[in-house]
């Protein structure tokens, strides 16, 4: 066993947006910082690589935000999504915190640009980073390593020494690192199949709905240090099986496939699973409100998959994604081309587009296109698939992240039997499940990990002061 020399004062086990955002902030705040990014260099940065916006709340316009986006109306469109399933003190934290954090983030080298066309109607709510989140991770590490923050890769924590609630070092394999405070922001256990697998159980089928599960992002958010936390006795928050999911490409890779494998068409046509039967309302709300429903309702269908299925008229409406969708003149010809039941698919057409009411199809408001006497009936952007070619997208559910996380506070304290630790803390997707239990609404994933990143950075920065100062005394 090897063990480190100089006393640092705030370990940071993580290496995407919270974790630098805690860095960066306890640096700022005077306290020598270390932190362990599991993945090799090439691959730093977690999930937050893959990201594009934050969502920020605003009372008038601002730099790359237009109108206004109050708070009031933030925690509505929170509340809604989540069924109540969150904490509004801490969720109003966030959203108070999204109003002020672009400047700071600016200071670290992260730029912005205004929502680009076909980015889910987000010009007003979501802010873009210039370059993605690879550019604003690329800053934060330049920024980081600038202010002196030691920073080691391939260092995955695979437990923490605890004296009591009190944080006291991390164990990365045989070496221990001994800290005075200590930020876990290490991701959820998405990438953990295993995992997922247990949470997930057996259906009706006696199929394993997890075994099915493309991952979008990291593979290296594995939940080691989640469960090893959970089982040291640190408060849950949320449900194994609750996450942000979203109805992907089939072919896509099973880690990392990113933005690019998203299917965006849904609510511009229908959504069939392998029985050729529609299952869901396609045209419930705005998409940027939906998308992230649509994975859980693809895991819930037969070989967790489903197509989605458009014609001429949807071409060109929505952000197209990186493979081609399988092509055909005719819908029994796609139904053959996708391997779907014909006469049943036929059937489930022929219904869908006798159903559709006549109204003014407008895919920036909640128009009066709509189906009649269906079920399950389309609610808005109801239009005959009639116009050839047709196409179709085989999707698969892919999982964004996991909700069951560490319990915490204002301070992003972790907390043991209700009692808060005094040096440890913890920020992004392992506590975002205190403000999302359920549901999601997009670009809130990076305000909660800038907001608490922050505060878990102060609040071990000071912490770590204090242990300095107790050590004095
Ligand atoms: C394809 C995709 C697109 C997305 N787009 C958006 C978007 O536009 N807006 C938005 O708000 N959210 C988006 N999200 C969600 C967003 O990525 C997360 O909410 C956010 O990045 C979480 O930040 P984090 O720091 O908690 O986790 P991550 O960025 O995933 O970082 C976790 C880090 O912990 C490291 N790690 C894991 N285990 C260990 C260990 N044991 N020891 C040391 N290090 C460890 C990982 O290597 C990783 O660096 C997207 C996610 C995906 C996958």
């Amino acid at each position: 066993m090897t063990v480190a020399g100089a006393m640092v004062d705030v370990l940071v086990i993580g290496g995407g947006n919270a974790a630098l955002c805690a860095a960066l902030t306890a640096r700022e705040a005077g306290a020598s910082v270390l932190l362990l990014e599991a993945s090799p260099r090439e691959w730093r940065g977690g999930n937050t690589q893959h990201t594009r916006n934050l969502r920020c709340m605003h009372d008038a316009p601002q730099d790359v935000l237009v109108d206004a986006y109050p708070e009031e109306e933030f925690w509505q469109d929170l509340l809604g999504v989540t069924g109540g399933r969150t904490d509004e003190a801490l969720a109003r934290l966030v959203i108070r915190a999204s109003a002020t954090c672009r400047p700071w983030m600016r200071r670290h080298g992260v730029h912005f640009q205004p929502s680009l066309s076909g980015a889910l109607h987000t010009a007003r709510t979501n802010a873009f980073f210039m370059g993605g989140g690879k550019a604003l991770v690329n800053a934060y590490y330049r920024s980081a390593g600038n202010l002196g923050v030691g920073i080691r890769y391939e260092a995955p924590v695979d437990r923490i020494d605890l004296d009591g609630t009190r944080f006291v070092a991390a164990r990365v394999g045989g070496e221990r690192i001994a800290a005075r405070a200590c930020v876990l922001a290490a991701g959820g256990f998405e990438s953990n199949r295993e995992w997922l697998r247990q949470a997930w159980g057996t259906n009706a089928r006696g199929e394993h709905p997890a075994d099915n599960f493309l991952i979008r992002g990291t593979r290296f958010n594995t939940g080691v240090l989640l469960r090893h936390m959970l089982d040291s006795g640190a408060d849950a928050v949320g449900d194994p099986t609750q996450a942000h999911m979203v109805a992907i490409d089939a072919r896509a890779p099973l880690y990392d496939g990113g933005i690019c494998t998203r299917i965006d068409c849904v609510s511009l046509g229908v959504v069939v699973n392998r029985d050729g039967r529609r299952f869901y309302d396609e045209g419930e709300d705005f998409w940027p409100k939906r998308y992230a429903i649509w994975g859980r309702l693809v895991a819930q269908q037969p070989g967790q998959t489903a197509y989605s299925i458009i014609d001429a008229k949807a071409v060109g409406r929505f952000m197209p994604p990186v493979f081609p969708g399988v092509r055909a003149d005719s819908l029994p010809a796609l139904a053959r081309a996708l391997g779907l039941p014909e006469t049943d698919f036929m059937a489930t057409m022929d219904a869908y587009n006798a159903a559709c009411r006549p109204g003014t199809f407008d895919h920036t408001r909640l128009d009066d296109c709509r189906t009649d006497a269906l079920a399950p009936a389309k609610t808005h952007w109801a239009r005959p698939i009639d116009t050839p070619p047709f196409f179709g997208y085989a999707l698969r559910p892919g999982v964004t992240f996991t909700y069951l996380g560490l319990r915490t506070d204002e301070t992003a304290a972790v907390r043991f039997g209700g009692a808060p630790s005094p040096n440890l803390f913890v920020a992004g997707e392992m506590m975002a499940g205190n403000v999302l239990g359920q549901g999601y609404t997009a670009g809130v994933g990076m305000s909660i990990g800038t907001a608490f990143g922050r505060i878990a950075g102060a609040s071990a920065a000071a912490a770590a002061g204090k242990e300095r100062a107790d050590a004095l005394a």
